[in-house]
């Protein structure tokens, strides 16, 4: 499916007369690593939207709770729909009344390095594991390092967990999306961003 196909339904459920986020262009050249982006968004709920870049669009899934350094814990994740690629930098207001109406914060971004792996630790296109429902990754952010999986649950094809894996970077005790709750973009807090602060 072409970048251009996969953001449709993104596009069915704006109105971009209404809103500034992006109606998203789908082409980048491949001279870098993929990047990730993770959006702390207040709407109707709070949760970080946390975005993969795959073949052309940001991949996405909404993490209630956010992401944790604790390898202990399982963070649902629920795919939502893929956003453009030039959302990765989209921080503001979203305004009443739209979709997702609310305030969103670029509360980390980087690149990542796709470590999937097949049972036979045989290593697993990034397109491939996403179809599996199984994907492994090295993130490089600002805020997030290290290693992190994606899993599909089996009771729901939209439900996944995100969760850290075991290595040098994990830590049980930081609580980064309670001690480090600026943009990384901006410096913004939420409050600033939803205040029009620049
Ligand atoms: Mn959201």
């Amino acid at each position: 499916m072409t970048g251009d196909r996969k953001l449709r339904q993104y596009r069915r459920m704006r109105d971009f007369a209404a809103t500034s986020e992006p109606r998203g262009r789908t082409r980048r050249a491949h001279t870098h690593d993929p990047h990730f982006v993770i959006q702390h968004h207040l709407a109707s709920s709070d949760h970080y939207d946390f975005r993969l870049e795959i073949d052309g669009v940001l991949v996405s899934w909404a993490v209630p709770k956010g992401p944790s350094t604790d390898p202990k814990d399982h963070r649902l994740a629920v795919r939502t729909e893929d956003h453009p690629l030039d959302y990765a930098t989209f921080e503001g207001t979203i305004g009443k009344g739209q979709y997702g109406g609310g305030t969103v914060q670029v509360w980390d971004r980087g690149t990542y390095r796709n470590t999937s792996h097949g049972d036979a630790s045989e290593p697993v296109d990034v397109g491939d594991a996403l179809d599996r429902g199984h994907l492994s990754f090295w993130l490089e952010g600002e805020k997030l390092r290290g290693g992190f999986s994606l899993i599909r649950t089996r009771q729901n094809e939209g439900s996944w967990l995100l969760i850290k894996r075991k290595d040098e970077t994990a830590d049980a005790r930081r609580r980064p999306t309670s001690t480090q709750t600026e943009s990384v973009l901006t410096g913004r807090s939420l409050d600033e961003i939803a205040a029009g602060e620049e």
